[in-house]
């Protein structure tokens, strides 16, 4: 028989309940609430909750280091909308490469398809046919070899600003997260950066998080969201300093310059912008369920769930079946900024004596 033993979150505003353990039969089972489904269940109320209350493109888990890409991973991205942001939702829903935007070839000059990107072959490659696939890049042929061109200038003012958010529903298990934002802070990639808490925030906690960091108290399951603390503004457009590994006498920094951080933050808005946040799979299970914002949820243990971790053969109502059928990319279009499947700008260019063409 199952029991579920702990319940004490009231019915989430969502219509969602919370549960923290249960026990089958005699063993008790850690399926719903592992301290990683902990954070994956806070960070994907607090997206939907973000999604639904700002105009910001909304999305998880993006890297946010420039030296050492991948040392750091950002938990939530806000990115703003700028002046150009029409402009940018036009031309594709996907992530365009800045290399392909940093790169020679432009609107009005196409190159050599192995000059179009800086770097090695095997990974330029990759990129071109992304930026391709994005209808960002357009191939032509001259004299017998693939020439590259973009589709439409680049609208660089198509986002504002960059919010970055680290979450840590529960601060008595604070782990690495004065550094982490003590990164953040020291690199300046976001305009703000702050920490999102479930936990009661007291002063003892205040004092141990970085003075620019602004803190939210966020409730999962009744959607508040408290402002703690205003965020301090940082430096975005001046170098930055990265912080590296720590050594008994000394931490390894990396300076980062202001056009480093110029590329590192189109990157990251590019990324999101093709991303979102609602990139999990939905378990093969017939008690897989998607709530109305695109969260996954168990109707047989009646919470939302962390579909990688908490949905396998292992689970003792796992029970074979397709999993749900949603399209994420419609549910997006509707409730955020971003859009769908967009007319694109390819520009069928003819009269090509107007152009350059470089080697
Ligand atoms: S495998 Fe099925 S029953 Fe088990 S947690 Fe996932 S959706 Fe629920």
């Amino acid at each position: 028989m199952l029991f579920l033993n702990e319940m004490p979150h009231p019915e989430h505003s969502w219509g969602i309940k919370v549960v923290t353990n249960i026990n089958w039969g005699n063993s008790r089972i850690s399926l719903p609430h592992t301290s990683d489904q902990e954070e994956f269940t806070f960070e994907l109320a607090l997206c939907s909750h973000l999604e639904a209350t700002t105009e910001w493109v909304i999305s998880r888990q993006l890297g946010a280091a420039v030296a050492h890409p991948g040392r750091r991973v950002i938990d939530i991205c806000g990115v703003v909308p700028g002046s150009d942001f029409d402009t940018r939702s036009s031309i594709t829903d996907t992530r365009i490469p800045e290399r392909a935007v940093a790169g020679p070839a432009g609107v009005g000059t196409s190159v050599r398809r192995s000059n179009a990107i800086d770097g090695s072959p095997q990974t330029t490659e990759a990129a071109i046919e992304q930026a391709i696939a994005a209808d960002f890049f357009t191939v032509e042929n001259h004299s017998g070899h693939d020439h590259i061109r973009q589709t439409t200038r680049y609208p660089t003012e198509w986002f504002d600003r960059l919010i970055g958010i680290e979450n840590k529903p529960d601060l008595t298990r604070p782990g690495d997260l004065t550094r982490q934002l003590r990164v953040d802070i020291s690199l300046g990639l976001f305009n703000t950066v702050i920490l999102a808490t479930e936990t009661h925030v007291t002063r003892a906690h205040l004092n141990r998080i970085p003075d620019a960091v602004g803190v939210w108290q966020f409730d999962s399951d009744t959607d508040d969201r408290t402002v703690i603390r205003q965020p301090a503004e940082l430096k975005t457009e001046t170098p930055g300093i990265e912080l590296g590994s720590d050594h008994s006498d000394h931490t390894e920094v990396h300076p980062v310059s202001s056009k480093e951080k110029l590329r590192a933050r189109r990157r990251i808005a590019e990324r999101a912008y093709g991303k979102g946040w609602r990139n999990y799979t939905l378990p093969t299970c017939a008690h897989a369920e998607t709530q109305p914002d695109g969260r996954p949820y168990c109707a047989k243990f009646d919470c939302v769930i962390n579909p990688a971790q908490s949905c396998d053969t292992d689970c003792p109502e796992y029970t074979h079946a397709e999993p749900p059928d949603w399209d994420k990319n419609i549910l997006r279009d509707t409730r955020s900024p971003w859009t769908h499947n967009p007319p694109g700008v390819r520009r069928r260019q003819s009269g090509l004596d107007r152009f350059r063409w470089a080697n």
